[in-house]
């Protein structure tokens, strides 16, 4: 079970769905493949970095600690992928999985700081586009190469949770940005994956911050029980999905389907 030599970005690589996604990657990685980790934390990602590197003596491991809502950070991943040696490179992934939350202690009503939403989309929408537009440019359309972007969506971008304004409506747009994507560029792979619920940090800020007492109460449930998705689980099920190649460009495929 190969993805072949490929190149790899993942932004939201120091913890959570992205970190897991990483370490199996670089299992199924051919030798001379490169990986990039990004996220904003210098000291977590230098450590994960070298143990994928004494795990993996043939693979390039790189990090770029870069503040994604920032045009200086998404600029400083794009350098920092372009300079990854990459020789007969067969496959480009680029997996947007770094998102926030939002102030989820917040009903709609309670939104009056446009700074903040504006910073919030900055992050979660904006510079998902511009990173993967310019990995694009930067390793552009060639015979032999497959190009493939990851959505890590969510439920939430096809369901309204109340108190969930931002994250609803950030997860809504990266979805149809996507599907634009998909729509304009025939030879990119674009899948938009729902991981389902699992026990991050970001689930946990959910169970504990969450205005709707509601829906709070779900995600408490669900912790105690047991019911939370397995993360590597999860990030297997997205990794063969890419591997078999059989999904239709743009569409939004949840854990739960597959
Ligand atoms: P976590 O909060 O655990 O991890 C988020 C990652 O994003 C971290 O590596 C964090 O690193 C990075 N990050 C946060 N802000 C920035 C920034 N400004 N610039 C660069 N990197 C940043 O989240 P999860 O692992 O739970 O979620 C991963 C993805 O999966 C998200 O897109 C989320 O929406 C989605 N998802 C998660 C679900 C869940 O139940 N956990 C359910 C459905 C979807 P650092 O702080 O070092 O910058």
């Amino acid at each position: 079970m190969s993805l072949g030599r490929v190149v790899c970005v993942v932004s939201g690589a120091s913890r959570g769905f992205g970190l897991t996604v990483c370490r199996q990657l670089a299992a199924r990685a051919a030798p001379g493949s490169a990986l990039l980790l990004v996220s904003r934390s210098e000291e977590t990602l230098r450590r994960e970095v070298e143990t994928l590197r004494e795990r993996c003596p043939g693979l390039g491991v790189h990090w770029t600690a870069a503040d994604l809502s920032t045009e200086d950070g998404v600029r400083r991943t794009v350098t920092a992928a372009a300079e990854m040696s990459s020789g007969e490179l067969e496959r480009l992934i680029i997996i947007n999985n770094a998102g926030s939350l939002g102030n989820v202690s917040n009903h709609f009503v309670d939104i009056t700081d446009m700074e903040a939403v504006n910073r919030y989309l900055a992050f979660n929408v904006s510079s998902a586009l511009c990173l993967t537009s310019s990995l694009l440019k930067s390793f552009p359309k060639r015979s032999g190469l497959q190009r493939v972007v990851i959505n890590v969506s969510s439920l939430a971008a096809i369901r309204a949770f109340k108190s969930w304004t931002l994250y609803c409506a950030g997860k809504a747009a990266r979805d149809m940005m996507f599907r634009v994507l998909a729509e304009e560029e025939a030879d990119v792979r674009v899948l938009t994956y729902s991981p389902g619920p699992m026990d991050t940090e970001m689930q946990e800020e959910a169970r504990t911050l969450m205005a709707d007492t509601e829906q709070r109460q779900i995600f408490i449930t669900m912790k105690k029980e047991g019911k939370l998705v397995d993360i590597e689980v999860s990030a297997r099920k997205m990794l063969d999905i890419i591997q078999s190649d059989t999904y239709k460009s743009g569409d939004h495929v949840d854990y739960y389907d597959v």
